[in-house]
């Protein structure tokens, strides 16, 4: 009898995938002789792929704080005559680094093409949204329920794609 915790060829299981770039849902395709997974096929991209645990989000937002202090490096150089790299880094407080994660995700945005929010309609990664409360956002990432969105402000998880219950 099949142990029921091993996983089977066919299993939906969560995985990062590395076409799409985000942890998703794939299908197991291939088991190694031990029974652990393989090959697993993404279920958005439909690529097969070597089968990687997803990120945890910590780790996500780790590295984009990283890539925040690579475009605060880059500023402190083009200002050339400002010789404070060290306290530029030093004053990155979370704000800061949603505001220049921001900055640079919306900088080529239009705001004519930005979807407003609404948690009825379903948005994608990379869509611009225009939320009531929160101003302009870019998706960050998307599953079935819910979107996380870099706001101003900073990330703020909103539900999408919820039915309409009430018609
Ligand atoms: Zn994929």
């Amino acid at each position: 009898m099949a142990d029921p915790k091993k996983p089977a060829l066919g299993d939906v299981i969560e995985v990062r995938c590395r076409f799409c770039r985000l942890n998703l849902d794939a299908n197991v395709s291939a088991l190694g002789p031990d029974g652990a997974i393989v090959k697993v096929q993404c279920r958005t991209c439909r690529h097969f792929q070597d089968f990687k645990a997803p990120k945890p989000v910590e780790d996500q937002r780790a590295a984009l704080i990283k890539k925040v202090m690579k475009i605060a490096e880059r500023h402190t150089q083009g200002t050339s005559d400002r010789k404070t790299p060290s306290s530029t880094t030093a004053s990155l407080t979370p704000e800061a680094v949603a505001k220049a994660l921001w900055d640079e995700a919306t900088k080529d945005a239009n705001p004519l093409k930005s979807k407003i929010y609404d948690k009825h309609r379903s948005f994608g990664v990379d869509d611009l949204i225009h939320h009531k409360g929160m101003g302009l956002g870019v998706v960050r990432e998307a599953d079935d329920v819910s979107v996380l969105v870099l706001f101003r402000e900073g990330f703020v998880r909103l539900p999408h794609d919820q039915p309409r219950e009430d018609e």
